[in-house]
């Protein structure tokens, strides 16, 4: 395989890091742009020493000057309690991040792919979802700068396309989870993993009858990277996630068998607009990128959860000192 120099925006965060790591596993060069809004330098500090790695503290919404062939555009926060918390500012980074990156690989003919999201379905009305579901999002809702944000920077990765030729490609990713997670991220596979492991009540959002369906990271990583290698007439979108649905009561239910946990369920208001259930069909993934989820739901989540017992364990001994 021929080596690149490879941009990945957002590559301080959770599935950032782990891109980085794989590229550079694969002999390329990574320019990890970050603003560390929820990354953190220690996400990739394994990285720091390998002289084929570049950390680069910018803002996507600012213009990005870089000699790179690819781009992966993973910057903006994802979890809804840190997606929310400057709305004005989620739209921007999703909408100028896409400019700026869009922009860049115009200028060098690059490779420039877009970490969509299933969130650009909103609150399905069509089971299991497929790429050729126009969504059901809420536009003027507070999840509506992410969603909004997100299916804006699709439009302008199939016009810059369309327009100027950009080689650009479009990935929705389902929820994904693994170590890396920040403890404080808030989304639900993070906090009932903590949760269980500190004695604390499990919260449940609403009933807990929702659901949705967890890819863990590492599969998620292997299709960004095939989706990227396809030829240039395949643009996505193309949904990469883990059909392995179930409500999040079994979810809580499966966190604290794992865990051997004897915390308790507390049942919290459900937030709103959060979507009944979610559900990815891969079979374009299958057919165009040979992509599967190969790791199940309990030996992902075992892997994640021997993740947070070593962050909380080292957190604990230096609150001790
Ligand atoms: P994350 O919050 O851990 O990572 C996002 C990274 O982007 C962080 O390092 C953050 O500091 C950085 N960032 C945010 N705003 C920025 C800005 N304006 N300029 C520069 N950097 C900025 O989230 P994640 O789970 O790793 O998600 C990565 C990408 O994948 C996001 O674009 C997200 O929308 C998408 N995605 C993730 C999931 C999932 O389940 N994890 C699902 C669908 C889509
Ligand atoms: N959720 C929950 N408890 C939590 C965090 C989330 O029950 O502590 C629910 C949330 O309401 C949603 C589902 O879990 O129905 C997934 O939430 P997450 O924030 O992980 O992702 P998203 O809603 O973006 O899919």
């Amino acid at each position: 395989m021929c080596n690149k120099r490879i941009l990945v925006t957002g590559g301080a965060g959770f599935i950032g890091a782990h891109l980085c790591a794989k590229l550079l596993q694969q002999g390329h060069e990574v320019i990890c742009l970050d603003n560390y809004f929820t990354g953190a330098k220690a996400n990739v500090s394994s990285l720091l020493n390998n002289s084929r790695f570049e950390l680069v503290r910018q803002d996507v919404t600012l213009p990005l000057h870089f000699e790179v062939d690819e781009i992966y555009n993973l910057a903006c926060p994802a979890s809804p309690v840190h997606y929310q918390y400057n709305p004005a500012k989620t739209t921007q980074t999703s909408v100028l991040g896409a400019i700026h990156v869009l922009e860049l690989a115009r200028f060098l003919k690059a490779k420039v792919l877009q970490a969509s999201t299933s969130e650009v379905y909103g609150d399905p009305a069509i089971h299991p979802q497929d790429e050729s579901y126009w969504g059901n999002v809420n536009p003027i809702g507070p999840r509506s700068c992410y969603d909004e944000g997100k299916r804006c920077a699709e439009t302008l990765f199939f016009d810059y396309h369309r327009q100027y030729g950009v080689n650009s490609k479009v990935i929705r990713i389902f929820n994904t989870y693994g170590p890396l997670m920040n403890l404080a991220d808030g989304r639900v596979v993070s906090n009932f993993i903590v949760q269980a492991l500190q004695g604390q009540d499990i919260t449940i959002y609403g009933d807990g009858t929702q659901t949705r369906s967890f890819c863990y990271v590492d599969d998620l990583v292997e299709g960004m990277i095939r989706m990227m290698a396809t030829e240039s007439d395949c643009i996505g979108p193309v949904n990469l996630g883990n059909p392995c649905e179930l409500t999040m009561l079994k979810l809580a239910e499966n966190v604290l068998r794992l865990t051997g946990s004897k915390s308790k369920l507390m049942f919290k208001a459900l937030p709103q607009d959060d979507p009944r259930q979610r559900h990815p069909n891969i079979e374009l993934a299958k057919s165009k990128l040979a992509w599967e989820p190969k790791v199940a739901l309990e030996e992902g989540l075992q892997k994640t959860i021997a993740y947070f017992r070593k962050v909380l364990a080292v957190r604990s001994f230096r609150e001790e000192r």
